[in-house]
């Protein structure tokens, strides 16, 4: 190598050096800006595998991830542990303006060699929700109780996806509400035991395989004192049921930064409560064996933009609201396709080029009691 060679080289060194100075303070700047605002609505995100050799509908490939790692530093957010997020919403503590959390279900071992080496390198949090059975039978893709230790050491949160990874909703053939009550208890007492025995983890965090909940199963979530998250996506705030909670999923389609970037800085819908409506009826037990589910949105008295809400279901495009005062009745143009399917509300937020996200969740069964096979 030359003299020229060689200052060359230093000059490129001081420019970069400089360069990174710049990108720390304009971090810097960020951070103190969008954390002297506050909040009462934060968004998640969630994983499966990081790989790019996995199913595409639930993979983000390595690269996707760390555009999407980058894209939460340069919006200026900070990343919290899921359960300190969701016990500041348990306890009406202000968040940040931008605060997000990451989440992965599954735990499968792309986390651990794909994923945890991007995110150590930020100090930053995460969850992994564990499906037990499938790491004590040590199935291929999985991670052992080992690596889940190793990596709950590392900054990790361990959470419980229940034991056999089922269709908790399905009940047995000839199963009474009964002994299903008792299945389910059972379904999320081992995983907790296990985690216990294996880490030492003491969560109360739960998410419901395939994002699949209803009313009978959600309290026995909350009976069993959980904090619950589905797949329906959607912003957080402590005005919503804490055993209902949503998520963005990150993977397959849902994985392009820039859809994803307008849910990361989504808001929670400013909603006083929301009904679910059968026809005329209200039904209290499981609001998803109807057809055409109804869904009722009782805002918070304020200055919205109620007049630009828009709602689209799964499948149909946008679809029927009906505003009257502070209430807007949402209802899909036809019959919701049979498994698991989606209202979606958006509505511009008061905030410049952020948008209230509200996601509602439906399972509607076969005339036979089944759902499609995932
Ligand atoms: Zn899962």
């Amino acid at each position: 190598m030359n003299a020229t060679d060689i200052s060359c080289l230093r000059i490129l060194d001081r420019q970069m050096q400089r360069n990174r100075l710049k990108l720390s303070l304009k971090t810097l700047i960020l951070t103190l800006f969008f954390t002297s605002q506050l909040s009462w609505s934060a968004t998640v995100l969630l994983y499966h595998h990081i790989s790019t050799t996995t199913p595409r509908a639930t993979s983000t490939s390595p690269e996707e991830f760390r555009q999407h790692l980058q894209m939460i530093e340069d919006e200026g957010f900070e990343v919290w542990p899921l359960s300190k997020i969701t016990r500041y919403l348990a306890t009406n503590q202000p968040l940040p303006s931008r605060v997000t959390a990451i989440s992965f279900d599954d735990a499968f071992s792309s986390i651990l060699t794909e994923a945890a080496p991007l995110l150590e390198q930020r100090h930053w949090p995460y969850t992994i929700f564990v499906n037990s059975k499938a790491v004590d039978e040590r199935h291929s893709h999985m991670l052992n109780w080992q690596q889940l230790n190793s990596l709950q050491s590392r900054g990790a949160e361990l959470a419980n996806h229940s034991h056999s990874h089922s269709h908790l909703v399905k009940r047995l053939n000839g199963e009474t509400e009964e002994q299903w009550t008792q299945r389910m208890r059972t379904e999320i007492t081992t995983t907790s035991k296990k985690l216990k025995q294996h880490t030492g983890s003491e969560s109360t965090l739960f998410a419901y395989p395939y994002g699949e909940y209803d009313y009978p199963l959600q309290a026995i979530v909350r009976e069993l004192g959980f904090t619950a998250f589905g797949q329906q996506s959607g912003a957080l705030s402590a005005a919503l049921d804490n055993t209902a909670l949503p998520r963005f999923p990150a993977a397959g389609a849902y994985a392009n930064p820039k859809t994803l970037r307008t849910k990361l800085l989504s808001q929670a819908m400013p909603l006083a409560k929301v009904d679910i409506i059968s026809g005329d009826e209200i039904n209290g037990l499981t609001p998803y064996k109807v057809d055409i589910p109804k869904l009722k949105l009782q805002f918070n008295d304020g200055n919205w933009r109620l007049g630009q809400l828009s709602c689209f279901a799964s499948g149909q495009g946008r679809i029927k609201t009906h505003r009257e005062g502070n209430s807007v009745t949402v209802e899909a143009n036809q019959a919701i396709s049979i498994g698991r399917s989606r209202y979606n509300c958006t509505m511009p937020s008061n905030e410049a080029g952020r948008y209230y996200w509200f996601s509602q969740p439906w399972i509607r069964f076969s005339k036979d009691q089944q759902l499609p096979n995932d």
